[in-house]
């Protein structure tokens, strides 16, 4: 990949959005909840965001960015630092 500012990956949302689920998930969507590889359906709704999916066997919606920020590093570090005192 180029580095061209004009490239939609950096100035259309969903375009860039497709680009991060390219690179996710090469193989398709992963369910988080389950780990079901390509069995998610896409919502596609007026008031959805783009990159919502529903996984089809455990029924649970997932997005494209969910456990990006979901490390719960920071609570382990105080629930740690509880326990000792
Ligand atoms: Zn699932």
């Amino acid at each position: 990949m180029t580095c061209d500012l004009t490239n939609p990956i950096f100035t259309d949302e969903e375009a860039a959005g497709k680009h991060f689920e390219s690179l996710r998930w090469p193989d398709g969507p992963i369910c988080p909840h389950c780990g079901t590889v390509n069995e998610a359906t896409e919502f596609k709704g007026e008031s959805t965001r783009p990159g919502l999916y529903k996984c089809r066997p455990c029924q649970k919606p997932f997005t494209r960015h969910h456990g990006h920020a979901t490390t719960n590093i920071g609570g382990k570090e105080k629930n740690k630092h509880l326990g000792k005192a």
